[in-house]
């Protein structure tokens, strides 16, 4: 008899896994307790996988022999927690899909810049001519290329809840960016959040390689906990290593056996120091996967940056308008506010989780001029930075924020929509609410 699968949560991963499985030729049942979008159901229906939506019913859901759960659904939900008293294991789409490839696994975990270093792993191994696909968070579902395509190498984006449900799967390279506190709401403690990021590592061996920032606080304090059997390759911008990758001067150092690839920092088309930690990471996999060093720096120089990530959109009369709606959380606008040179006019705001802002009051005293709150409730920014910047304003679009900053900004400053929260009070997702900033900056 074939093997009984079932899926909860019909999005990108779910409707993937679902092909890969049916591929497979087991009995596919897709369940999702919200509305599935018009064209996964065709999707699904193309390949003749059933499904429901709107609800999961039981019967039909816990006599499975295993069970793909999307990394959106957490694992306290009754259906969830129905399956695991039943003693039904409950994977994610990576673990499952890791059966079935032989391909090479290129992984990247962390807090922030997960999407910006996969992306720019993908392009410099891409441009070096690898037959390479890109998978995880980003793009389409790694189960659906799995089943349908025929990579030799992957780079896969891992968030901590993709990670949770990977037991067997091993990664060949893990990329580890840092640990900073999000989705607190999810986990129990900082300590079970850094556990699900360091899976990541989970079945390594000798031959595999573990890249890290040894910058990193909570990263550097788990290594003295753990034995870790991979080779290490840290990067830093404060240390040097034999191997690994550092600065020295303005010069980026990336050493990996007897192999050195040197470039100034200036030639990085991603500035910033964050940024410079994802170069970093980047070409530490790129060395170890022995590309052209020539190949390594032009594409280090010559990558596009990502949508919504510190995203330069328009210069109006002098003032600089800069998109990073991708900044959900505190650490990342610190590195946006790092970055951004000063008379800064911010625009923060929207869905708090849990935000401590303490960690931003030294870069807004010296670099922001004044703050426009883009939320529904602003009384925490207003209480925390009420008494360090004169200027602090409400607003309830993306519009009204845009015109507000462009009369408070004077020539030469700029304008940064870096929220720190989530969006969903006002917008659908971040990308609505980066397309919504660049369109009225653009209608200036
Ligand atoms: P993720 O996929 O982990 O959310 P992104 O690459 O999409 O990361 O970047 C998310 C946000 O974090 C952006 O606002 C970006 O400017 C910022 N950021 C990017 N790389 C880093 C890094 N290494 N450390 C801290 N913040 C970063």
């Amino acid at each position: 008899m074939s093997k009984r699968i079932v899926i909860l949560g019909a999005g990108e991963s779910g409707v993937g896994s679902a092909i890969l499985a049916k591929k497979n030729g087991a009995d596919v049942f897709v369940s999702d307790f919200g509305e599935i979008k018009e064209n996964y159901k065709q999707k699904l229906n193309e390949y003749k996988i059933t499904w429901e939506e709107k609800k999961h019913t039981e019967n039909l859901i816990l006599n499975a022999d295993e069970i793909i759960k999307s990394p959106g659904i957490p694992e306290k939900v009754a259906i969830v927690q129905s399956a695991i008293k039943n003693g039904i294991p409950v994977i994610s789409e990576i673990e499952y899909a890791s059966r079935y490839t032989e391909a090479f696994k290129i992984c990247i975990t962390g807090s922030n810049g997960k999407t910006t270093t996969t992306m720019l792993i993908y392009h410099i191994l891409k441009n070096a001519g690898l037959n390479i696909g890109l998978a995880g968070n980003v793009g389409k579902s790694w189960a659906q290329q799995v089943a349908e395509e025929n990579f030799d190498y992957y780079v896969i984006e891992l968030s901590s809840f993709q990670l949770d449900g990977m037991y067997d799967f091993k990664a060949d390279i893990a990329i580890l960016m840092n640990i900073t506190p999000d989705h607190l709401d999810r986990y129990d403690g900082m300590q079970g959040y850094t556990d699900s990021k360091f899976r990541v590592i989970q079945n390594q061996e000798e031959n595999d390689l573990f890249v890290y920032c040894a910058d990193d606080e909570v990263t550097k304090q788990e290594l003295t906990k753990r034995e870790i059997k991979a080779k290490q390759l840290p990067f830093s911008l404060n240390q040097k290593f034999t191997e690994g990758a550092y600065l020295e001067n303005e010069t980026l150092k990336i050493k990996y056996k007897s192999n050195e690839l040197i470039m100034s920092i200036n030639e990085l088309a991603l500035k910033g120091q964050h940024n410079t930690y994802n170069s970093m990471a980047a070409g530490i996999a790129a060395q170890v996967l022995k590309i052209r060093k020539d190949d390594i720096r032009e594409s280090l120089s010559n990558f596009h940056g990502v949508e919504h990530r510190l995203e330069f959109v328009l210069k109006v009369h002098g003032i600089e308008f800069i998109n990073d709606s991708k900044a959900t959380n505190v650490n990342s606008t610190w590195y946006a506010l790092e970055s951004t040179p000063k008379n800064i006019i911010w625009i923060a705001g929207g869905v708090d989780k849990g935000n401590d802002y303490s960690i931003l009051e030294e870069l807004v005293r010296k670099k922001v001029k004044a703050i426009i709150c883009l939320g529904k409730d602003n009384e925490k920014i207003h209480k925390v930075f009420g008494e360090t910047v004169e200027t602090i304003i409400d607003v309830q679009s993306a519009s009204e924020a845009v015109k507000t900053a462009y009369y408070l900004a004077s020539k030469g400053d700029s304008v940064l929509l870096s929220p720190a929260c989530a969006s969903f009070d006002l917008f659908d997702n971040y990308e609505d609410r980066g397309i919504q900033f660049k369109q009225a900056v653009r209608e200036l």
